[in-house]
């Protein structure tokens, strides 16, 4: 078993719930008349389902954290900017995935 299978092991519909049925890079869902799939474990437009087919799972991440602090600067979430910013910060500190771009 892979280990992304052991982090993944729950049902699509847990998944769909738990992402609110949008998806995690650009938060476009199914009453956005977007489709959304799940992969590697989070749900994903169709868009974004192929742009991050090759990414390493580092760059997902960043880009993920990329959106929760621009959702978090739009509605004004302090836990979730502190969150963000700590995540993006770590990524910058270590010089992991230098050419995804954080603008603050
Ligand atoms: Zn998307």
């Amino acid at each position: 078993m892979l280990p992304s299978e052991v982090v993944y092991n729950v049902g699509k519909d847990e998944i769909f719930r738990r992402d609110n049925f949008k998806c995690v890079m650009c938060g476009k869902g199914t009453v956005d008349g977007v489709e959304v799939v799940i992969q590697n474990g989070q749900t994903l437009c169709d868009v974004h389902a192929v742009m991050i087919k090759g990414l390493e799972p580092a760059e997902i991440g960043k880009k993920m954290f990329l959106r929760f602090y621009e959702y978090a600067k739009e509605f004004d979430d302090k836990d979730l900017l502190k969150l963000s910013t700590q995540a993006l910060e770590f990524y910058e500190e270590n010089g992991i995935n230098g050419h995804i771009v954080w603008e603050r």
